[in-house]
């Protein structure tokens, strides 16, 4: 019988898992070092915040797995013999594979700051992480966390929710603005400060400092700014868990290079997830996209290939979402941080600023490329619709009312963002 291999028992590996099964009788191994069983990383934060237990973040009930012939593997894998097909873990044993696929995740980044291996500096993706931030934050009065993606954002309201001071550095000028429009990283960084966290833009870590133990005591800004602490979370993205193949025949970049089928350059071995690569990524895609529906959209794609049907892996419409505080954010299609030149840009901001929505569209004809939601709930499939139908600006401003997904007993503003998006018309043919 077949043996697939699938290394990562993450959305990405266990959605081929599944996917597989669905169709397939092959013999199918997942293998992590993580943990026994698949969880949702993105529920990490609420273990933290006492909101969750462990057992709750896990989708599938521990009989899930065996009753679906799942063979689970705990084991850090060291090394792959491409050649011989053969796995080698770090406890000795080799496992046989007919077909492998690879869905190691990602790793959080260090930049080589004097004092990042000191105790009490530490980044935040794995459980291990979550244990070593309950264990490292248990005196802690100030920390100071670093970089302003959506995981320090995370691990910013996970400190703050135990009381803990946080001065927030961030060295962009304004909040995410490598992915966010000014406007929209404002808002953001307005909700951050009235929650009370010392959030300090345009600024840059140079060193940790460490006291006679070892552990952190203070960080230096590049500014030369001296804030002392005992907890520091480095937060400054993630790149793909590859380093233990860099030596093998596989090709890799950033991430493990993958064509529009999700193959690698070697026979009969894939990757997925957060760990992959597209060689030629869609327009406006980018190459990696570490991010969950990603890594869900790639294993059904997969799991498609592997029993018989070569599929092409297709994104469909870019959508992320996130929670800043309490400002739940969905961003759909393409908003870029600057508005480009044939496009339109409508911003529309509630007066009590945590809710507004951004939409750009093109202007020659009118259709719908993206929208950022911040605390008010849109409905996935009608904009995943929308935008792949280019509906119009117009129509979507007109039909909002079908996109609200706020439970019914919300307070409904299409009212004034159309109006808002009349007026706003209004003044841009006048002006021209
Ligand atoms: C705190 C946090 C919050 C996040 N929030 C969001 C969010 O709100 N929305 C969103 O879209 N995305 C979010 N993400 C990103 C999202 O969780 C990832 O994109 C996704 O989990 C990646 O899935 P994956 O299956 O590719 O890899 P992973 O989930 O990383 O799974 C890979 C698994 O492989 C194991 N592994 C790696 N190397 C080996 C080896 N050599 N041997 C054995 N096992 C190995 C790893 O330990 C891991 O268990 C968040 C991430 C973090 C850390």
């Amino acid at each position: 019988m077949e043996h697939i291999v699938i290394i990562g028992n993450g959305i990405a590996g266990t959605t081929t898992a599944r996917n597989i099964r669905k169709k397939s009788d092959a013999r199918i191994t997942i293998i992590s070092g993580e943990t026994d069983y698949f969880f949702s990383r993105t529920a990490l934060m609420y273990i933290y915040m006492g909101h969750m237990k462990f057992e709750h973040t896990k989708p599938y009930e521990d009989w899930f797995w065996e009753k679906n012939k799942l063979e689970l593997k705990k084991g850090w894998v060291k090394a792959i013999d491409f050649d011989s097909r053969k796995i080698a873990l770090e406890v000795g044993e080799t496992i046989q594979y007919d077909k492998l696929v690879i869905a190691t995740g990602s790793i959080s980044n260090k930049f080589n700051w004097p004092g990042q291996d000191l105790n009490g500096v530490q980044g935040l993706y794995s459980l291990q992480d979550l244990e070593l931030m309950e264990a490292n934050t248990k005196n802690t009065s100030h920390a100071v966390v670093v970089g302003g993606g959506l995981i320090g954002v995370e691990m910013v309201e996970m400190l703050h929710s135990r009381g803990i001071h946080v001065t927030f550095l961030v060295r962009e000028k304004n909040f995410w603005d490598i992915v966010l429009p000014v406007e929209d990283g404002q808002l953001i960084e307005r909700h951050i400060r009235k929650h009370g966290i010392d959030l300090r833009l345009g600024a840059e870590l140079n060193e940790i400092i460490g006291n006679e133990t070892g552990h952190a005591s203070a960080v230096i800004t590049t500014k030369g700014e001296r804030i002392p602490c005992t907890f520091v979370g480095l937060t400054v993205g993630v790149s793909p868990n590859v380093d233990f193949l860099r030596s093998s025949s596989l090709k890799i970049e950033k991430g493990i290079l993958v064509n529009d089928f999700l193959e690698t350059n070697i026979t009969d071995v894939y990757a997925v997830g957060d760990c992959a690569q597209i060689e030629n990524p869609g327009q406006g895609r980018r190459a990696i996209e570490p991010v969950w529906y990603t890594g869900r959209i790639m294993g059904e794609t997969l799991a498609q290939t592997l029993t018989g049907n070569r599929t092409v892996y297709n994104p469909g419409v870019w959508f992320n979402s996130a929670k800043f505080f309490d400002i739940e954010y969905q961003t759909y299609g393409i908003v870029s941080p600057q508005v480009a030149e044939n496009e339109g840009d409508f911003y529309w901001e509630h007066p009590d600023g945590d809710k507004a929505l951004h939409f750009r569209w093109t202007t020659t004809t009118g259709a719908i490329r993206g929208i950022n939601a911040f605390g008010i709930r849109l409905r996935h499939e009608v904009f995943d619709r929308w935008i792949s139908e280019g509906k119009t600006i117009d129509f979507v401003v007109d039909l909002l009312e079908q996109a609200n997904f706020d439970p019914e007993f919300y307070r409904k503003y299409e009212q004034e963002i159309k109006e808002g998006y009349r007026l706003g018309s209004l003044k841009a043919s006048s002006a021209t």
